[in-house]
């Protein structure tokens, strides 16, 4: 970060880019999970092994409540307000979550399939004190089917451990199964793929769209090796390409730091 700092670059940090479409020659839409729309020149994937995706749990038709009353992360506390919340999951997030959102929850459950936890210890006392005290409860099982309309739950099927069938009512549904390394939506942006790695030239580590540069883990072409100095190798070479997209009328001065008085004074020794 202390290097990077010179060349002022603006992160978007805590997101994931779920679309890329050309949308000119070259000019590409990408856009995030939050609903954030850039439009760019060039796009230069450095996905490594793709993203972090939650595990789906096995309930037949959870998609079309996915997003809407089914969540497997927390973006904002305050969209739980004064609901019937049902949490599933004995990890550090189900119990975590089970403890930030009761204070501001209607009710909270938490459902897990054994009277164990995975989750620290401290988490789990002062989720058993709640119970406890009826401020909270705890079930164990786990759910066989959704109830609901228009992507909207009002209860959960539950099969309790000890055989028994219930229902709990609820607005919205917290899965935490752990999360799983997926290529994830990288492999609907239209790049060539070959065994989930994007081949790329090596004069420039385009891929097959022009104006879509891949470089780190995620590329592939023969002699590959995944190290952190290939990918800055790979990151130098894609720049100069990359530059004429951005600039097509400037012409690339190449300077080395030692000998560049403007890349010194840039970098602040000078
Ligand atoms: C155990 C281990 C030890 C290693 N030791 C060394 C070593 O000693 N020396 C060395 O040189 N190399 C080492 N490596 C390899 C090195 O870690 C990788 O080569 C390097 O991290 C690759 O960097 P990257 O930026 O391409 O990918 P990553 O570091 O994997 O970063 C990719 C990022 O992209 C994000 N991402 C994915 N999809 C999206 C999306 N759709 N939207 C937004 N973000 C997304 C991911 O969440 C991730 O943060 C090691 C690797 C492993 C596994």
């Amino acid at each position: 970060m202390k290097q990077i700092k010179p060349f002022g670059p603006t992160f978007h940090l805590g997101e994931m880019i779920e679309t890329v479409e050309k949308i000119g020659d070259p000019l590409f839409r990408v856009t995030t999970d939050r609903g954030k729309v850039f439009e760019t020149k060039l796009v230069v994937i450095a996905a490594g092994g793709g993203s972090f995706q939650p595990k789906r749990p096995p309930i037949a038709g959870i998609e079309p409540y996915e997003g809407k009353s089914v969540f497997y992360a927390v973006r904002r506390m305050e969209d739980f307000r004064g609901k019937n919340l049902l949490i599933v999951g004995g990890g550090d997030s189900a119990l975590d979550w089970t403890l930030n959102l009761h204070p501001l929850a209607k009710r909270v459950t938490l459902l897990h399939r054994r009277d164990e936890f995975r989750a620290a210890p401290d988490s789990v006392n002062k989720m058993r004190a709640l119970v406890a005290s009826g401020a909270m409860d705890l079930k164990l099982g786990q759910v066989t089917a959704l109830e609901g309309g228009d992507g909207m739950l009002t209860a959960a099927a539950v099969k309790g451990t000890d055989g028994s069938a219930s229902k709990v009512a609820c607005d919205a549904l917290l899965p935490f199964f752990g999360l799983t390394m997926k290529l994830g939506p990288v492999a609907n942006w239209g790049v060539n793929l070959e065994d989930d790695l994007i081949p790329v030239e090596t004069a420039s580590f385009e891929t097959n769209v022009p104006g879509i540069f891949a470089i780190g883990d995620i590329n592939t072409y023969p002699g590959k090796l995944k190290l952190i100095l290939c990918g800055f190798h790979e990151g130098a070479l894609m720049a100069q390409k990359a530059f004429h997209y951005v600039f097509p009328e400037k012409r690339l001065v190449f300077q080395y730091t030692t000998s560049s008085t403007n890349l010194q004074k840039k970098l602040g020794v000078a």
